[in-house]
């Protein structure tokens, strides 16, 4: 049980074996975790991990589940673009910032624009690996929404990267993952890719 006094305004409680793996993470950096400024960084952090790995928690799919089918003989390019997201890498856990794409084409219905980025987020707050979510994203739509095409395309930058290792800010990589029309028809692929700015 957390003896943690944040526990009673709401806030969820923090087991003490985490706090402890976080006291000894802090040791292990060079700092000392009892000192008054981090005295409540521990609970803090592992709150803070819940909220960055919300979609643990949720079926992203689900966000499919209610579409619309009036959509007055539209056929053409769905696209929501530059949607902002954050993820954390799973070989480091350090934060994954950038921007995503998403495009299908309907097969005579339509889902709410903004449960594009819903199902962006639900794969998003996990730990990833930049390919895998785009490829989540994608194969996500095309399995629920039967759409006749699929593009999604991510653009982010990773603090493993960044801040560390080769220590090489602003570079950002892209992954995409094209499914249906979009991959077997090139002009298909074009325009979507020309809608998206790449
Ligand atoms: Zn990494």
């Amino acid at each position: 049980m957390s003896c943690d006094i944040d526990g009673q305004d709401g806030k969820i409680p923090v087991p003490e074996d985490v706090q402890d793996a976080i006291r000894t993470l802090i040791r292990w950096s060079g700092d000392n975790p009892d000192r008054e400024g981090l005295v409540d960084t521990p609970a803090r952090v592992a709150r803070a991990w819940k909220e960055y790995c919300q979609g643990y928690d949720e079926d992203p799919s689900h966000h499919l589940s209610r579409v619309f089918e009036e959509v007055g003989g539209y056929d053409e390019i769905v696209l929501l673009k530059d949607i902002p997201f954050q993820s954390h890498c799973e070989h480091h856990m350090a934060p994954i910032i950038g921007k995503a794409a998403i495009a299908y084409l309907p097969n005579d219905h339509v889902v709410g624009i903004s449960k594009l980025a819903r199902v962006l987020h639900g794969y998003a707050r996990r730990l990833q690996i930049q390919e895998r979510l785009t490829a989540e994203v994608a194969e996500c739509i095309w399995k629920h929404l039967e759409p006749r095409g699929v593009a999604v395309v991510i653009e982010a930058s990773h603090a493993c990267m960044t801040a560390r290792g080769v220590r090489t800010p602003g570079v950002n990589m892209v992954t995409s993952r094209v499914m249906g029309l979009f991959r077997s028809d090139s002009k298909s692929r074009e325009e979507v890719l020309k809608l998206m700015g790449y």
